[in-house]
């Protein structure tokens, strides 16, 4: 039997979960190819925190890495976000591109929401959300990160100015 055509569209947790579990159960079923708005597969955002915190690199929250969707014969199309469906001809469209499909998943999660409070257009407001947000967290904070310093495992201290004594915990 002819393997299907299946385009997924998002490479995030949901999609990646369904990938391994297809990928398993059937993996001659489908042909598949997956769409991503950002330039990158799927990682773990529950372990933003760690990696906000400078505590685990980017690397280590990767679900699936390159080795992996090539390991499954997935064609990938990252930076590509799919910018039209058309049902009728059963197709995608992606950078102007047409990719048909026999089966689509959308797996496109949410857009972040900030509430509706004065300020919230300033540019220091960011969600928290994708990689995206950690790197414009991490490079506002890049100027103070100056002054921290990591004294023994588990122990931090935070010096707001030169002559103030650090506060360690
Ligand atoms: C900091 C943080 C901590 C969290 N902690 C927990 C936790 O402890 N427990 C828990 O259960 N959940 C947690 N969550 C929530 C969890 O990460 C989400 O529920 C989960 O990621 C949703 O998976 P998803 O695949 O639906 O969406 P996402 O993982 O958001 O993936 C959607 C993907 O679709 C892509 N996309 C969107 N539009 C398009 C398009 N037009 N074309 C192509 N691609 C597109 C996006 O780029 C994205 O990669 C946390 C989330 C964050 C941010």
């Amino acid at each position: 039997m002819m393997a299907q055509k299946l385009v997924v569209i998002g490479a995030g947790m949901a999609s990646g979960r369904v990938l391994e579990h297809l990928t398993e159960a059937a993996p001659d079923a489908f042909d598949i190819t997956l769409f991503n708005a950002k330039p990158r597969g799927n990682y773990n955002r529950i372990m933003f925190g760690p990696v906000l915190a400078g505590d685990k690199s980017y690397d280590r929250i990767v679900t699936h890495d390159d080795a992996w969707y090539e390991a499954h014969d997935i064609t990938c199309r990252f930076g590509a976000p799919v910018t039209r469906i058309d049902r009728a001809a059963k197709r995608v469209i992606a950078g102007g591109q047409a990719t048909p499909y026999d089966k689509l998943v959308i797996a496109t999660g949410l857009a972040p929401f900030i509430i509706p409070v004065a300020g919230r257009d300033l540019s220091g407001v960011v969600s928290f959300r994708n990689l995206d947000d950690v790197e414009r967290m991490q490079a506002a904070a890049a100027p103070a990160r100056r002054s921290w310093a990591r004294r023994a495992p588990r122990r931090y201290c935070w010096r707001t100015a030169p002559s103030i004594p650090p506060i360690c915990w």
